[in-house]
């Protein structure tokens, strides 16, 4: 077990209610809710939280992907305590400075002719509105999204999203055609290069579009590097080949950079390194790091037009919540200010990266690394020559053993991994430091040992 990082501030009575009153009434996402376990959490500052025990973990989730600048930032903290005392609160309709500014600020970073933001409370009322947007803007009713890809857990999104999630709200009726997109090492296509990939998952893409018959497509709509599903950073090529195909047939090109986004790839957005501007850009986690909820899109002038005139049908009490756009307002600043950006980039390349290939190299376990910035994948096997995956595909109870003891490992030594299937993903903050970083390496060298015992 981790040692205690400060006794003295270690309050288990207090946890002991916390938790009590969780177990009572709270009701908890995506969960059996007799059969979870939630720790009782005490507090948070930058790459670490710890417990009401005296335990403090070093976060390689930033919580669900989102905390881009650890937690508490100070000065993020004081934006939004100062907004707070300014105005609270006011009602969409109006012009608000703060409001004013976050648009201003997106759409500066946003790439190409993204200029107009519509703002949500979250990712999947992002996606939600970015499609009925594309709908109203086609005049046509399917969608085309890919099979590894996770977009929300409202109507919408769900059925979007390709993750076994999908599956208990789906009722078939949702207009979503589900597509393979590109994932070189389970590539669908038995290709064995990242240019075999990309050609014949744009000829995929292509047919699926034919057979769909085009006249039927409102979007296509992709994470520019799939998150949850397994950090997939795209092949050179293929997203300015969904591009073109996308515009030879009028379909509107979405990209969901709910999680990619906002520096996670050590990029502004994804769509930077690939050069490619979509139609619309779905955005929220690091927007604000989670501070207050918000999330929305980004939409392109020809989009925009369609509603010039025309009302647009949809909206939302808290669409850009002052203290929510205060929040993002400050956290943009403080991203510039501190050139976390630049520096999610520089940790991806001479820490995370090489750290990450290394413990590959010396571990049976580990099948393949992915990723950029601070968005990595650990792909975990139990044979690096086969590739089988070290769990089965969407394994629950003792057919997950593996991994359920990989992360026991993990917290044990201090960290708090995400582990989705047979997979880890390194995603801590964008401002990780060195030092943080490659203590969170040496606790995944020591955990994959255990992984190791499933493996070879
Ligand atoms: N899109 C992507 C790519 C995501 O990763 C997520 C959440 O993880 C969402 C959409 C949904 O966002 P939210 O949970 O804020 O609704």
């Amino acid at each position: 077990m981790i040692p205690l990082t400060d006794p003295a501030a270690a309050d288990p009575a207090a946890g002991a209610a916390v938790k009590a009153a969780d177990r009572a009434h709270v009701f908890h996402s995506w969960a059996a809710q007799e059969v979870i376990d939630p720790l009782a959490v005490a507090g948070a500052e930058g790459s670490y939280f710890w417990d009401y025990d005296g335990h403090r973990y070093l976060d390689f989730t930033s919580g669900l992907v989102f905390t881009n600048i650890g937690y508490q930032h100070p000065a993020v903290v004081a934006a939004v305590q100062e907004q707070a005392g300014r105005l609270t609160t006011f009602a969409p309709g109006f012009a608000v400075d703060v409001r004013s500014e976050a648009a201003r600020l997106i759409a500066q970073r946003t790439p190409g002719d993204l200029d107009k933001i519509f703002f949500t409370n979250g990712g999947a009322e992002a996606v939600e509105n970015a499609i009925r947007m594309a709908r109203l803007h086609t005049g046509r009713p399917k969608v085309l999204s890919a099979y590894r890809s996770y977009h929300g857990a409202t109507s919408t999104a769900i059925g979007l999203t390709g993750d076994p999630r999908r599956w208990p709200s789906d009722s078939g009726t949702s207009g979503v055609v589900h597509f393979h997109s590109p994932f070189l090492y389970r590539s669908p296509f038995h290709a064995t290069t990242e240019a075999e990939e990309c050609a014949r998952a744009l000829e995929h893409l292509e047919t699926t579009i034919a057979f769909e018959g085009p006249a039927t497509i409102a979007a296509v709509i992709l994470e520019t590097v799939p998150g949850t599903a397994g950090i997939m950073p795209p092949p050179p090529g293929y997203l300015a080949g969904v591009r073109e195909i996308c515009d030879r047939h009028g379909i509107v090109f979405v990209l969901d950079e709910v999680m990619a986004g906002f520096g996670r790839t050590g990029a502004w957005f994804a769509a930077d390194h690939y050069g490619v501007v979509p139609d619309l850009l779905t955005f929220a986690k690091g927007v604000n790091s989670g501070y207050v909820p918000l999330g929305g899109v980004a939409i392109s002038a020809g989009i925009a037009d369609t509603f010039a005139t025309r009302p647009y049908p949809g909206g939302l009490t808290y669409s850009g919540h002052p203290l929510a756009c205060a929040a993002a307002v400050a956290t943009i600043r403080v991203m510039e200010d501190e050139k976390i950006v630049e520096h999610a980039a520089h940790i991806g390349e001479t820490v995370l990266g090489p750290g990450l290939r290394e413990l590959a190299a010396r571990h049976p376990s580990v099948g393949e690394v992915r990723g950029t910035g601070v968005f990595w994948a650990l792909d975990l096997v139990r044979d690096k020559e086969t590739r089988e995956p070290l769990v089965p595909y969407n394994a629950t109870g003792a057919a997950n053993a593996p991994m359920a003891a990989f992360a026991a490992a993990c917290k044990r030594n201090g960290l708090w991994p995400f582990v989705n299937m047979n997979r880890t993903h390194a995603v801590p903050a964008c401002n990780i430091t060195e030092a943080e970083a490659k203590e969170g390496l040496a606790i995944l060298d020591g955990a994959l040992t255990v992984a190791d015992e499933y493996a070879g």
